[in-house]
């Protein structure tokens, strides 16, 4: 690892100026300074030498204002210093946003779940072997206009859905399809005070900058997320190579409105197949003002994944990430609330 400066800071304004100080965005390289809350991602990173910050700014001092837990006036507040373990473990979050609950709990090692943060874990970095194994020349989002080692190479794991012809990277996470599909807000907190931006605004597709994977700004910090709403019928289900400790092949976040069998709302949202964070509209129009079956599952499966795009290795996913999806959606319907 190459050494870095080591900086804790006392409260948010210290947090923030000292990450505004950065001469450059880019957070691969040594002009960046990198916010360090459990710290899972970037210190994986930097031992890769792939993240190689000149200085890093300890921010869990502000867990004491940053973790709270909450439901407040039909909304659930969730500080982005809060541990994945102590969410997924909330009762009030496992009895009215289940999807969120399971999100967490099948993300990670139980190790990982307790020291990893709610911000940190919704801007992970991708999976990506030629991103990650800097001995590759090739990859446009470690070094901007090299080209894309994954398009010709072995891409099982790679997206099928939000692609470019620069990036066909897996966005790797698991609660952010929560987010999504719940219609959540991301509060930043940055030097021109606190802002509230649609989840679904902050990750970035590929285009033809990859290296711009999100939003955010230098100074920018991710202090919480709202969830509007109660959704009690909902959940996540993920297909991976192991049962444990692994990356999604693909997943489905869901939660359905049901009455008398007909779907009155649909929320879905697809990971381990797409670049960002993925709402599957069009499976979610198709729901709508249907009444439930086995058939109208699948026939959102069909619709979620019209406009995928296979590459060499990773055809599988379309299936696959169909199956998943009427799977979810049925074991969604089927629940008592
Ligand atoms: Fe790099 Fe994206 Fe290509 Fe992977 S898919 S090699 S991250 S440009």
């Amino acid at each position: 690892m190459r050494p870095f400066v080591y900086q804790r800071a006392t409260d948010v304004s210290s947090a923030v100026q000292a990450l505004a100080a950065a001469s450059g965005n880019d957070p691969l390289t040594e002009a960046a300074i990198q916010p360090l809350a459990g710290g899972t991602t970037l210190i994986d990173l930097m031992k890769l030498d792939v993240m190689r910050p000149g200085a890093v700014i300890d921010i869990n001092p502000l867990a004491s204002a940053w973790s709270r837990i909450e439901l407040q006036d039909g909304n659930l507040l969730l500080g982005s210093m809060a541990r994945m373990s102590d969410v997924a473990e909330n009762a009030d979050i496992q009895r009215n946003y289940p999807v969120i609950a399971e999100t967490l709990k099948l993300a990670a090692s139980p190790q990982l779940r307790n020291m990893a943060a709610l911000g940190g874990n919704v801007l992970q970095r991708t999976r990506c072997t030629y991103f990650r194994d800097v001995s590759y020349g090739n990859c446009n989002k470690r070094n901007p206009g090299s080209g894309c080692a994954a398009l010709d190479g072995f891409n099982r794991t790679h997206a099928v859905l939000g692609t470019s012809q620069h990036c066909i990277a897996t966005y790797p996470g698991d609660f952010a399809q929560a987010l999504i599909a719940l219609d959540a807000t991301v509060e930043i907190t940055g030097r021109s005070g606190v802002r509230n931006l649609p989840f679904a605004q902050l990750h970035k597709p590929p285009g033809d900058s990859p290296q711009i994977e999100t939003a955010l700004m230098p100074g920018d910090l991710i202090s919480g997320f709202t969830i509007p709403g109660r959704w009690p019928r909902s959940g996540y289900l993920k297909a991976r190579d192991r049962q444990s400790y692994e990356f999604a092949l693909a997943s489905a976040a869901v939660a359905l409105d049901v009455e008398n069998g007909v779907v009155r709302d649909a929320r879905v949202a697809l990971g381990g197949v797409a670049t960002t964070p993925w709402r599957a509209r069009e499976a979610e129009t198709l729901l709508k003002g249907e009444r439930f079956d086995d058939s109208l599952a699948q026939r959102a499966g069909e619709a979620a994944f019209a406009g995928a795009e296979p590459r060499q290795h990773n055809a599988f996913k379309i299936t696959l990430g169909k199956r998943v999806l009427a799977r979810a959606l049925q074991r969604a319907a089927a629940m008592e609330v």
